[in-house]
Protein backbone atom coordinates (compact mmCIF):
# COMPACT_ATOMS: atom_id res chain seq x y z
CA UNK A 1 0.00 0.00 0.00
CA UNK A 2 1.47 3.15 -0.92
CA UNK A 3 0.98 6.28 1.07
CA UNK A 4 1.57 9.26 0.32
CA UNK A 5 1.13 13.26 1.94
CA UNK A 6 0.99 16.73 0.80
CA UNK A 7 3.03 19.35 3.27
CA UNK A 8 2.41 22.48 3.27
CA UNK A 9 3.78 25.38 4.92
CA UNK A 10 0.60 27.61 5.79
CA UNK A 11 2.44 31.14 5.20
CA UNK A 12 0.39 31.94 2.03
CA UNK A 13 -2.36 31.44 -0.25
CA UNK A 14 -2.09 28.72 -2.03
CA UNK A 15 -0.68 28.51 -5.81
CA UNK A 16 -0.93 26.40 -8.80
CA UNK A 17 2.44 24.62 -8.00
CA UNK A 18 0.16 23.40 -5.19
CA UNK A 19 -2.59 22.04 -6.86
CA UNK A 20 0.31 20.10 -8.67
CA UNK A 21 2.03 19.07 -5.81
CA UNK A 22 -1.40 18.17 -4.19
CA UNK A 23 -2.70 16.60 -7.14
CA UNK A 24 0.25 14.42 -7.98
CA UNK A 25 0.46 13.01 -4.28
CA UNK A 26 -3.35 12.78 -4.47
CA UNK A 27 -3.15 9.82 -7.65
CA UNK A 28 -0.09 8.47 -6.47
CA UNK A 29 -0.91 7.09 -3.48
CA UNK A 30 -3.53 4.37 -1.92
CA UNK A 31 -3.58 6.59 0.87
CA UNK A 32 -3.15 10.01 0.74
CA UNK A 33 -2.62 12.45 4.01
CA UNK A 34 -2.25 16.15 4.60
CA UNK A 35 0.64 17.41 6.77
CA UNK A 36 0.59 21.45 7.49
CA UNK A 37 3.83 22.17 8.30
CA UNK A 38 3.91 25.13 10.67
CA UNK A 39 7.04 24.94 12.28
CA UNK A 40 7.41 28.87 11.82
CA UNK A 41 5.04 30.37 14.29
CA UNK A 42 6.11 34.37 13.19
CA UNK A 43 5.17 32.99 9.29
CA UNK A 44 2.31 30.37 9.66
CA UNK A 45 -0.91 31.86 10.01
CA UNK A 46 -4.63 30.14 10.89
CA UNK A 47 -6.31 31.73 7.86
CA UNK A 48 -4.24 30.00 5.72
CA UNK A 49 -4.70 26.70 6.98
CA UNK A 50 -8.44 26.94 6.65
CA UNK A 51 -8.04 28.53 2.72
CA UNK A 52 -5.61 24.82 2.02
CA UNK A 53 -8.73 22.86 3.71
CA UNK A 54 -10.97 25.12 1.79
CA UNK A 55 -8.41 24.55 -1.81
CA UNK A 56 -8.09 20.99 -1.67
CA UNK A 57 -11.64 20.24 -0.92
CA UNK A 58 -12.59 22.98 -4.34
CA UNK A 59 -10.12 20.89 -5.94
CA UNK A 60 -11.98 17.73 -5.35
CA UNK A 61 -9.22 15.85 -2.96
CA UNK A 62 -9.70 14.15 0.04
CA UNK A 63 -7.34 13.08 2.30
CA UNK A 64 -7.04 10.54 5.22
CA UNK A 65 -7.82 12.33 8.82
CA UNK A 66 -6.08 13.44 11.46
CA UNK A 67 -4.46 15.93 9.64
CA UNK A 68 -1.33 16.51 10.96
CA UNK A 69 0.22 19.87 12.17
CA UNK A 70 4.06 19.95 12.99
CA UNK A 71 3.31 22.59 15.89
CA UNK A 72 1.87 19.61 18.05
CA UNK A 73 4.85 17.34 17.43
CA UNK A 74 7.84 19.59 19.12
CA UNK A 75 7.91 16.52 21.51
CA UNK A 76 9.06 14.35 19.20
CA UNK A 77 10.99 16.80 17.43
CA UNK A 78 13.19 16.83 20.56
CA UNK A 79 13.25 13.51 21.56
CA UNK A 80 15.40 13.14 17.71
CA UNK A 81 17.32 15.54 18.44
CA UNK A 82 18.16 14.09 21.83
CA UNK A 83 19.27 10.85 19.84
CA UNK A 84 21.38 12.77 17.60
CA UNK A 85 23.23 14.77 20.46
CA UNK A 86 23.59 11.38 21.94
CA UNK A 87 25.96 10.20 19.20
CA UNK A 88 27.70 13.07 19.44
CA UNK A 89 26.70 14.57 15.75
CA UNK A 90 25.57 18.33 17.13
CA UNK A 91 27.16 20.90 17.97
CA UNK A 92 26.18 25.16 19.00
CA UNK A 93 26.97 27.40 16.52
CA UNK A 94 27.42 30.82 17.53
CA UNK A 95 27.95 32.61 13.70
CA UNK A 96 25.34 35.25 12.41
CA UNK A 97 24.50 34.91 9.07
CA UNK A 98 26.08 37.77 8.03
CA UNK A 99 28.93 36.22 9.32
CA UNK A 100 28.97 33.36 7.73
CA UNK A 101 28.21 35.13 4.17
CA UNK A 102 31.56 37.11 5.08
CA UNK A 103 33.59 34.09 5.40
CA UNK A 104 32.36 32.57 2.44
CA UNK A 105 33.06 35.80 0.21
CA UNK A 106 36.53 35.97 1.81
CA UNK A 107 36.79 32.48 0.64
CA UNK A 108 35.84 33.45 -2.96
CA UNK A 109 32.97 31.08 -2.90
CA UNK A 110 30.50 33.76 -2.64
CA UNK A 111 28.82 31.65 -5.51
CA UNK A 112 27.55 28.83 -3.05
CA UNK A 113 25.59 32.09 -1.27
CA UNK A 114 22.71 31.89 -4.06
CA UNK A 115 21.83 28.69 -2.16
CA UNK A 116 20.49 30.60 0.64
CA UNK A 117 17.37 30.08 1.65
CA UNK A 118 16.39 32.37 4.82
CA UNK A 119 14.07 30.63 5.96
CA UNK A 120 12.51 28.15 3.70
CA UNK A 121 13.01 24.20 3.12
CA UNK A 122 15.78 22.76 1.34
CA UNK A 123 19.40 23.30 1.61
CA UNK A 124 19.95 25.46 4.12
CA UNK A 125 22.49 28.12 2.29
CA UNK A 126 25.62 28.80 2.34
CA UNK A 127 28.03 26.42 2.79
CA UNK A 128 28.99 26.55 6.26
CA UNK A 129 32.80 26.29 7.07
CA UNK A 130 32.64 24.68 10.14
CA UNK A 131 34.33 27.60 12.40
CA UNK A 132 32.47 26.46 15.66
CA UNK A 133 32.76 23.01 15.19
CA UNK A 134 36.29 23.93 16.07
CA UNK A 135 34.82 24.97 19.62
CA UNK A 136 35.88 23.29 22.92
CA UNK A 137 32.56 21.10 23.71
CA UNK A 138 32.51 23.27 27.53
CA UNK A 139 33.34 26.63 25.40
CA UNK A 140 30.32 26.16 23.68
CA UNK A 141 28.20 25.17 26.41
CA UNK A 142 29.61 28.22 28.74
CA UNK A 143 27.99 30.56 25.56
CA UNK A 144 24.60 28.65 25.26
CA UNK A 145 24.37 29.26 29.12
CA UNK A 146 25.22 32.88 28.86
CA UNK A 147 21.90 33.46 26.60
CA UNK A 148 23.93 33.65 23.17
CA UNK A 149 21.83 33.30 20.14
CA UNK A 150 23.07 29.64 18.09
CA UNK A 151 21.76 27.33 15.59
CA UNK A 152 22.31 23.76 16.27
CA UNK A 153 24.66 22.30 13.62
CA UNK A 154 24.66 18.46 12.22
CA UNK A 155 28.33 17.06 12.15
CA UNK A 156 27.71 16.08 8.50
CA UNK A 157 31.17 14.58 7.79
CA UNK A 158 30.94 12.59 10.92
CA UNK A 159 27.25 11.60 10.61
CA UNK A 160 28.36 9.95 7.03
CA UNK A 161 30.79 8.27 8.37
CA UNK A 162 28.76 6.94 10.61
CA UNK A 163 26.03 5.61 8.31
CA UNK A 164 28.93 4.97 5.55
CA UNK A 165 27.67 5.09 1.89
CA UNK A 166 23.65 5.56 1.33
CA UNK A 167 21.28 6.02 -1.67
CA UNK A 168 17.52 7.13 -1.97
CA UNK A 169 14.80 5.96 -4.24
CA UNK A 170 13.97 8.17 -6.58
CA UNK A 171 11.37 7.28 -9.65
CA UNK A 172 12.56 4.35 -9.20
CA UNK A 173 16.20 4.39 -9.46
CA UNK A 174 19.38 4.87 -6.76
CA UNK A 175 20.97 7.72 -6.55
CA UNK A 176 23.81 7.95 -3.90
CA UNK A 177 23.44 10.16 -1.09
CA UNK A 178 25.89 13.00 -1.28
CA UNK A 179 25.22 14.14 2.52
CA UNK A 180 28.57 17.01 2.19
CA UNK A 181 27.34 18.95 -0.86
CA UNK A 182 25.27 21.22 1.83
CA UNK A 183 28.34 21.35 4.90
CA UNK A 184 26.59 20.64 8.43
CA UNK A 185 23.25 21.87 8.06
CA UNK A 186 21.39 23.57 10.92
CA UNK A 187 18.44 21.17 12.62
CA UNK A 188 17.25 23.12 15.60
CA UNK A 189 18.23 26.16 16.92
CA UNK A 190 18.00 27.71 20.31
CA UNK A 191 14.25 28.33 20.87
CA UNK A 192 13.22 25.70 18.50
CA UNK A 193 14.07 22.05 18.64
CA UNK A 194 13.57 21.13 15.12
CA UNK A 195 14.45 22.46 11.76
CA UNK A 196 12.52 21.76 8.11
CA UNK A 197 14.86 18.56 7.55
CA UNK A 198 14.14 17.07 10.84
CA UNK A 199 10.72 17.84 11.46
CA UNK A 200 9.92 15.96 7.63
CA UNK A 201 11.70 12.90 8.44
CA UNK A 202 9.96 12.31 11.78
CA UNK A 203 6.76 12.91 10.69
CA UNK A 204 7.16 10.41 7.32
CA UNK A 205 7.96 8.24 9.77
CA UNK A 206 5.59 8.66 11.87
CA UNK A 207 2.29 9.05 9.39
CA UNK A 208 4.20 5.96 7.71
CA UNK A 209 4.62 7.91 4.15
CA UNK A 210 6.14 5.24 1.60
CA UNK A 211 6.45 7.82 -1.22
CA UNK A 212 7.17 11.66 -0.87
CA UNK A 213 6.17 13.56 -3.71
CA UNK A 214 6.68 17.28 -4.00
CA UNK A 215 8.19 19.45 -6.42
CA UNK A 216 11.65 18.99 -7.63
CA UNK A 217 13.57 22.00 -5.99
CA UNK A 218 13.29 20.12 -2.96
CA UNK A 219 15.17 17.02 -4.56
CA UNK A 220 18.81 18.19 -2.93
CA UNK A 221 16.79 18.28 0.34
CA UNK A 222 16.25 13.90 -0.14
CA UNK A 223 20.13 13.79 0.84
CA UNK A 224 20.00 15.14 3.71
CA UNK A 225 16.81 13.36 4.93
CA UNK A 226 18.09 10.27 3.82
CA UNK A 227 20.83 10.76 5.92
CA UNK A 228 19.02 11.77 8.76
CA UNK A 229 16.40 8.98 8.27
CA UNK A 230 19.65 6.58 8.31
CA UNK A 231 20.77 8.06 11.49
CA UNK A 232 17.73 8.19 13.36
CA UNK A 233 16.85 4.34 12.13
CA UNK A 234 13.59 5.55 10.17
CA UNK A 235 12.49 3.37 7.34
CA UNK A 236 13.35 5.23 4.01
CA UNK A 237 10.54 6.44 1.44
CA UNK A 238 10.66 6.28 -2.13
CA UNK A 239 10.67 9.63 -3.83
CA UNK A 240 9.06 11.06 -6.85
CA UNK A 241 9.66 14.82 -7.59
CA UNK A 242 7.97 16.67 -10.16
CA UNK A 243 8.73 19.01 -12.55
CA UNK A 244 7.18 22.85 -11.08
CA UNK A 245 5.03 24.63 -12.64
CA UNK A 246 6.06 27.74 -14.77
CA UNK A 247 4.79 31.39 -15.21
CA UNK A 248 4.33 32.27 -18.80
CA UNK A 249 8.19 33.48 -18.49
CA UNK A 250 9.41 30.09 -17.77
CA UNK A 251 9.74 30.94 -14.03
CA UNK A 252 8.33 28.82 -11.23
CA UNK A 253 5.66 30.57 -9.51
CA UNK A 254 5.86 31.57 -5.75
CA UNK A 255 3.51 33.14 -3.37
CA UNK A 256 4.71 35.97 -4.02
CA UNK A 257 2.77 35.77 -7.18
CA UNK A 258 -0.73 36.72 -5.43
CA UNK A 259 -2.25 36.71 -9.16
CA UNK A 260 -1.55 32.91 -9.56
CA UNK A 261 -3.35 31.71 -5.96
CA UNK A 262 -6.20 29.22 -6.38
CA UNK A 263 -8.30 31.90 -4.63
CA UNK A 264 -7.69 34.52 -7.11
CA UNK A 265 -8.21 31.81 -10.00
CA UNK A 266 -11.21 30.67 -8.36
CA UNK A 267 -13.02 34.24 -8.08
CA UNK A 268 -12.03 35.18 -11.61
CA UNK A 269 -14.32 31.94 -12.45
CA UNK A 270 -11.41 28.99 -13.34
CA UNK A 271 -12.85 26.11 -12.08
CA UNK A 272 -11.11 22.57 -11.00
CA UNK A 273 -11.19 21.05 -14.19
CA UNK A 274 -9.30 24.52 -15.49
CA UNK A 275 -6.79 24.45 -12.84
CA UNK A 276 -5.89 20.87 -13.79
CA UNK A 277 -5.70 21.39 -17.38
CA UNK A 278 -3.52 24.85 -16.80
CA UNK A 279 -1.08 22.38 -14.88
CA UNK A 280 -1.06 19.83 -17.31
CA UNK A 281 -2.37 16.89 -15.05
N1 LIG B 1 6.53 22.37 3.57
C1 LIG B 1 7.25 22.34 2.34
C2 LIG B 1 6.72 23.39 1.40
O1 LIG B 1 5.65 23.93 1.63
C3 LIG B 1 7.18 21.00 1.64
C4 LIG B 1 7.91 19.95 2.38
C5 LIG B 1 8.02 18.59 1.72
O2 LIG B 1 7.16 18.25 0.88
O3 LIG B 1 8.93 17.87 2.08
O4 LIG B 1 7.37 23.70 0.43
Amino acid sequence: MIVTRFAPSPTGLLHLGHALAAITAHESGDDFLLRIEDIDKGRSRDTFIEAIFFDLKWLGLSWDEPTLRQSTRMGAYAEALVNLKAHGLVYPCFCTRAEIAQEIARAGEAQHFDQLGPSGPGPEGPLYSGTCRALPPEEGLRRMGAGESYALRLDVAKAAAMTGALTFKEHGHLHPVDPLRFGDIVIARKDMPTSYHLAVVVDDAYQKVSLVTRGEDLLPAAHIQRLLQALLKLPEPAYAHHPLVLDDSGRKFSKRDGAVTLQSLREAGLTPADIRARIGI
